[in-house]
């Protein structure tokens, strides 16, 4: 075993706390915990409880369960006699003594740590780094985008004597971050990628942005940095510098970058009197900025030209991300083959675990990047991850992996090769695939054989930004209040189970539906959260009480038919709950306030059916000119609902607010509310400035480019004609109203973003087709990649271009549009 592993008095010790009192057998600790639902190997994982957006110490006795004996708390309570045969240990604040930790960690190696921050690129840089360096130093590297007060700690802790460097992001989003990342990584070479001009929040200016930037440097060897991005601040206290960028003409001076095809730009430099030049398999500015950094930092560390050029020409831009897509005979295939590294596969594994569709799970791993070490120790460690996650099947590809299959335990079969896996014809249904290769395995081969065929025209759900949202609307709930999230109508737009595993594994209360075969498609994808279904439809009420579906009660009628069949029902097992709908305005679908009578007849002597929740929908809760029918409403559904709650004997939820509302009337949060089109990364009142990120990414491809002569037109009924005399290029994209690009986004009401300008729509929208006026944009190649919809253009503006609501325009978004889930 290569990994430092830790007593746990000398861990009380390394963070001020008291002295253990419990020894647990004196297994020493090699994991940290902070996330309950990721524990692995419990006896050997200290939990530390954090205060971030939840507090930690709520989820103790959910670790204790799991077999963790060692905590890490702030708060005083009594839970040593409520866990016996644990260890508590107390400090002021869990954060910094899981930071000291990080920090005594990282002192205890005598390797290199290179840092890298900046506003952007940083991912980027550090997996092309880890890419370009691979071939000769072993490395350890912070996993995914793990760069915040907690991810650097976490990625320090990944440090490991097997390694001979590690590369760290450090990223901050106020003031006073930088310093407790610098003294935890206290690195010994510097990255500044760039700082962005952009005026954020957490800073007071872009200097001071700057400033505390880089505090990160104090004390490096060597620093590789653009003066541009220094916003006029000094450094102090730093090593040799070593600068790229074209204003300074010391340093790697990039003085042209010319693209020659779709794919490439050559970049020419001056570098201490020499002209070099190299081919960068990219031609947008970030990913050259990001080059060139990498470039001048392989010449900080002493690389020859020719070496350089030669890795750099071979980078590639395959999306780090971790993707989900759907798979041949009904399978999912979870695609993360862009690395394959210990804390990567990490990772993957709990989304793999977060996975409730099928029951079958197959991981495929590839030989790991083992460099010239002893790679027996990797293996047992990747083992040990592996085992612990109870897959149905393990499939080892690549000889070294396979001579270490003594070390795999359960269901498995090695294959020496990647073709060697392909050529076995073997094959999968109705299970959850893992593809886990380095890039050397080419797994895409894998991945392109068990997925259904991609389109050109796909909706990216990125799944990071639905869980910031879900957190931000979570954050703004009073103490206590549950959240039901509306999942109805494939979850506005963006995917069945694949939001409910999300939403389930983030244990939120409850799920909505519209109708009872969305919520009978969603228990079969294992979701067992309680799901109410708001239009259940009388003919489908027994196969709904089957499901253990709740159903929306909204009239006598209604209830009277629910009676009859719980009273046809051979073992009706207890009470069945249901969710009654108060009519306080809408006017749709609820019970008026003069039917309450009859209603609480019904209820008072039928004792198989349980009143769940009562509940109401606001009209306008995200109108301001109409605030006053809204308060209006919420008084009317306090008083019918005192009513009801008055005449049934037992305790009974209450909600009104939906994603509107939870923002804009607290006071009305009652027991519960239900958020809908906030989660989805829209907000639907005016004014409202949530940090919300875009979820939905409407992407498509340019089939073909023309060039149009003056006087012509474009498309039926010779509606479009360009600008000026007619004469310029059009594009024609694989988007048309059948995909759900609405017919009325034509001749200009809409816009799409090619090579990053926005540009218009030119003639009628076909079915299936739609031609952009590119006249303008420079550059353009058949099959570029357009934006439809995403950051920009945002979906307001194309609701808004053509008189209707955002919901409209991301329900309407085809079934034909195939679906990508990722996590960056
Ligand atoms: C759709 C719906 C919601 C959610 O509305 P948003 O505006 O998307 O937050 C809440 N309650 C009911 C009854 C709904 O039908």
């Amino acid at each position: 075993m290569n990994a430092k592993l830790y007593h746990i008095a000398q861990i009380a010790q390394i963070i001020s706390s008291t002295l253990p009192t419990y020894m647990h057998g004196d297994r020493p600790i090699r994991w940290i915990g902070y996330d309950s639902r990721k524990i692995g190997d419990a006896g050997a994982t200290i939990f530390f409880a954090l205060q971030g957006r939840r507090d930690g110490h709520g989820y103790i006795a959910e670790a204790y369960k799991k077999g963790v004996r060692h905590f890490v708390v702030s708060e005083t309570d009594d839970y040593q006699r409520q866990f016996p045969n644990a260890n508590f240990l107390p400090v002021d604040d869990t954060l910094k003594a899981l930071q000291a930790l990080a920090a005594y960690h990282r002192a205890s190696f005598s390797y290199p740590v290179l840092a890298i921050t900046g506003s952007n690129g940083k991912t980027v840089v550090k997996e092309w780094l880890y890419e370009l360096l691979s071939p000769d130093f072993r490395i350890v590297r912070s996993p995914k985008s793990f760069n915040s007060q907690l991810g650097v700690a976490l990625s320090l802790w990944e440090m490991d004597d097997t390694a001979n460097l590690a590369i760290i992001e450090a990223g901050i989003s106020q003031s006073g971050e930088m310093m407790a990342l610098q003294q935890m990584i206290k690195p010994t070479i510097g990255i500044l990628t760039n700082i962005g001009h952009a005026h954020d929040a957490g800073f007071a200016s872009v200097e001071q942005k700057a400033q505390e930037k880089l505090l990160l440097f104090a004390g490096v060897e060597k620093l590789i940095y653009s003066p541009e991005y220094l916003h006029g601040q000094q450094l102090s206290s730093i090593g040799k510098t070593y600068t790229w960028g074209e204003q300074g003409k010391e340093g790697l001076y990039v003085h042209e970058q010319r693209q020659t095809d779709a794919r490439h730009t050559v970049l020419m430099a001056l570098y201490q009197g020499n002209h070099l030049q190299l081919i960068a398999p990219f031609t947008d500015a970030a990913s050259l900025e990001n080059v060139i950094c990498c470039w001048m930092t392989m010449l900080a560390l002493g690389y020859d030209h020719e070496i350089i050029a030669k890795r750099i020409r071979a980078l590639s831009s395959i999306g780090m991300r971790l993707e989900l897509k759907t798979g041949l005979n009904n399978c999912s295939i979870i695609d993360d083959s862009y690395s394959n590294d210990i804390s990567s596969l990490e990772i993957a594994l709990d989304f793999l675990s977060q996975q409730q569709q099928h029951k079958s799970k197959v991981l495929l791993l590839s030989d790991l990047p083992v460099q010239g070490m002893d790679e027996t120790p990797i293996y047992q460690r990747v083992a040990e991850l592996v085992n612990r996650h109870k897959l149905s099947m393990f499939i080892g590809i690549g000889e070294r992996i396979s001579h270490h299959r003594d070390l795999f335990k359960g269901k498995a079969a090695y294959y020496p090769s990647t073709s060697a896996f392909l050529e076995s014809g073997l094959s999968f249904q109705q299970t959850t695939i893992l593809l886990k290769g380095a890039r050397a395995f080419s797994f895409e081969k894998i991945s392109k054989r068990l997925s259904l065929q991609m389109h050109d025209t796909i909706l990216e759900i990125n799944l990071n930004a639905l869980e910031n949202n879900l957190n931000q609307y979570r954050a703004m709930l009073p103490f206590g209040v549950k959240l039901m999230v509306m999942v109805k109508a494939f979850s506005y737009g963006s995917g069945s189970f694949e939001i409910a595993n999300i939403l389930q594994f983030n244990k939120v209360d409850y799920l909505t539906v519209a109708y009872a075969d969305e919520g009978i498609a969603l228990r079969r994808a294992g979701i067992d959260l309680p799901i109410m279904v708001m239009n259940p439809g009388i003919q489908n009420l027994e196969m709904l009480l089957q499901h253990e579906l709740e159903p929306e009660i909204y009239s006598l009628s209604e209830l009277q038919a629910l009676a009859e069949v719980i009273a046809g029902m051979e073992n009706p097992s207890g009470a069945f709950a249901v969710h009654l709908k108060l009519d306080t305005g809408m006017h749709r679908l609820g019970f008026m306030e003069d039917e309450l009578d009859d209603l609480l007849h019904f209820l008072n002597v039928s004792p198989a059916i349980r009143v769940k929740s009562v509940f109401s929908h606001l009209v306008a809760s995200g109108d301001a000119r109409e605030d006053d029918f809204t308060r209006q409403q919420i008084a009317f559904f306090e008083r019918m609902a005192a009513q009801i709650k008055e005449k049934l004997p037992y305790y009974i939820l209450m909600h009104i607010a939906n994603t509107s509302a939870i923002s804009r009337f607290p006071e009305a949060s009652f027991d519960m509310v239900r958020l809908g089109i906030g989660l989805y990364g829209v907000s639907a009142d005016e004014g409202n400035d949530l940090p919300l990120a875009t979820v939905a990414t409407l992407k498509t491809k340019i089939t073909q480019i023309k060039q149009i002569k003056a006087g012509e037109t474009i498309g039926y009924n010779r509606h479009g004609k360009l600008k000026g005399d007619g004469s310029g290029r059009t594009a024609t994209v694989k988007i048309g109203y059948a995909d759900g690009y609405n017919r009325r986004l034509g001749n200009g009401m809409g816009q799409m973003v090619v090579n990053g300008a926005e540009v218009p729509t030119v003639g009628d929208i076909c079915m299936d087709m739609c031609m952009l006026d590119i006249t303008a944009v420079p550059g353009v190649q058949e099959g570029d990649e357009v934006i439809v919809m995403g950051e920009k253009p945002h979906v307001n503006e194309l609701a808004k271009a053509i008189g209707t609501i955002p919901y409209e325009i991301l329900t309407g978004i085809s079934p034909r549009v195939k679906r990508v889930y990722y996590y960056e």
